[in-house]
């Protein structure tokens, strides 16, 4: 009785790859940016709003180090000259 069909063979082609930052929770569903709250995003933005300051070797954000994206001071900038108006 050893003859057995391998019926459920896995797909490569149809698989994702889903990677999460273990330090921002922040994850990509292949090369797409998703914020923790599952926005998508932009993963300069991401640099500088937490992996530039909070990230380590741990951090996988490929742009990690990136200063293209937000940063707290423009966004400071942005809130301020909101409430200003
Ligand atoms: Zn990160």
């Amino acid at each position: 009785m050893k003859e057995r069909k391998l019926k459920h063979v896995p797909s490569v082609e149809n698989r994702i790859v889903i990677k999460q930052c273990p330090l921002c929770a922040a994850r990509w569903l292949d090369d797409q940016f998703y914020w923790a709250t599952g926005k998508v995003g932009c993963p300069h933005d991401l640099a500088g709003l937490l992996c530039n300051d909070n990230g380590d070797e741990r951090c996988i954000n490929p742009c990690k180090g990136s200063t293209s994206g937000q940063t707290w001071e423009q966004r400071r900038n942005y809130l301020n000259g909101e409430s200003n108006v």
